[in-house]
């Protein structure tokens, strides 16, 4: 079996769990592909067969380096992107087929914040205005007074008052700026949020401050996020799942706990070996991973497994076959030919 019918099987198995309790998961993503024509015959394929569900109020961190894909899975959901294979349902709509007023409804429903808080912001634009847009786009208000009031709230919802809705993006900082881009998106009310590394361009000492001011606004509002980082420390507070990726797929995806005190997957153990722990006595004894090279590029990526060229146990089944995610323990998948099912390295 793939990684792909890995995936397939994650669904087939949460979607009888939705049923159960009788909730639909609010975003189903299958088979997911986006390959770039790059030119002279090349195709980066920058996902390749990514599958995962998201409950409703579920947060989904999505993890990996540069070029990893998760970008692209985030920009392919919200239709940023055509997918070259695969679906992704939205409330059971499948989302690249939506049109006329069920598109402007996913719109509205779905809403991405941007890594770069600055390039997203039009410089030109005072925060009212850019705000406001949102507003106008939907048609979320009756009067003036109102819109005005609403952009007010939720400058006060974002840690910013009213004052700041006269000023222009380069008269804030960057966690202020991102802050912005979160009234922006919250503007219309959404109920699904790709974060796309909302906190990589900010001061570690901002950076708490943004996830904890995504997190207060998850739990007021119900909301359903991916929040996709580069870097496993990023997500772990804020995440109920995680899914590692790596070369467009996903190599391990887990509740965040068990992900974090049982790291199956070589890469995934290697990227927590990175994270610094406070404890400085557990910090100057633990052992640390270091992974040799860079990652391939995806336009030439390796038989086999995609991690072999870096895994430190790798051996020769792993030059020959593509390892399939499969679960190792209930709600813990793996794609590792050397991880069995028990969970037994
Ligand atoms: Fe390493 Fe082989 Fe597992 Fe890939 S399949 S992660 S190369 S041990």
């Amino acid at each position: 079996m793939s990684n792909t019918a890995g995936g397939a099987v994650i669904e087939e198995r949460r979607a009888d769990a939705g049923q159960a309790n009788g909730e639909r998961p609010l975003v189903e993503v299958r088979d997911l592909k986006r390959y770039f024509d790059v030119g002279r015959g090349a195709v980066l394929k920058a996902v390749d067969g990514v599958s995962f569900q998201i409950r409703r109020g579920e947060v989904l961190g999505l993890v990996g380096e540069s070029g990893c894909g998760k970008s692209t899975v985030g920009r392919t959901i919200i239709r940023l992107y055509e997918p070259t294979g695969g679906t992704v349902l939205f409330d059971g709509q499948d989302v690249h087929k939506l049109s006329g007023p069920d598109l402007m409804r996913f719109r509205r429903r779905a809403q991405m914040i941007f890594q770069d808080p600055y390039a997203s912001l039009n410089p030109r634009m005072l925060v009212s205005e850019i705000i406001g847009e949102a507003l106008d786009l939907h048609g979320l208000y009756e009067s003036r007074k109102e819109r005005t009031e609403r952009i007010h709230e939720l400058l006060n919802l974002v840690g910013l008052n009213r004052e700041h809705a006269n000023r222009f993006p380069h008269e804030f900082s960057g966690g202020q700026r991102q802050r912005i881009g979160i009234a922006r998106a919250l503007a219309v009310k959404p109920e699904f949020i790709i974060a796309d590394e909302p906190i990589s361009a900010l001061d570690v000492s901002i950076q708490a401050q943004i996830v904890n001011l995504m997190t207060d606004l998850q739990e007021k509002f119900g909301l359903t996020y991916i929040f996709i980082a580069h870097d496993l420390s990023m997500v772990k507070h804020i995440s109920d799942r995680v899914a590692v990726m790596y070369l467009g797929k996903i190599m391990e995806l887990a509740e965040s706990d068990e992900l974090y005190q049982h790291p199956q997957h070589p890469y995934t153990q290697a990227l927590l070996s990175a994270v610094p722990i406070p404890d400085p006595r557990v910090e100057r004894t633990r052992e640390r991973i270091v992974l040799k090279g860079d990652v391939p590029s995806p336009l030439n990526p390796p038989q086999g497994c995609p991690f072999n060229t870096r895994c430190p146990l790798a051996e020769k089944i792993c030059f020959e076959a593509r390892p399939e995610l499969q679960e190792v323990a209930p709600g813990h998948w793996v794609a590792c030919h050397l991880v069995s099912p028990n969970g037994a390295a």
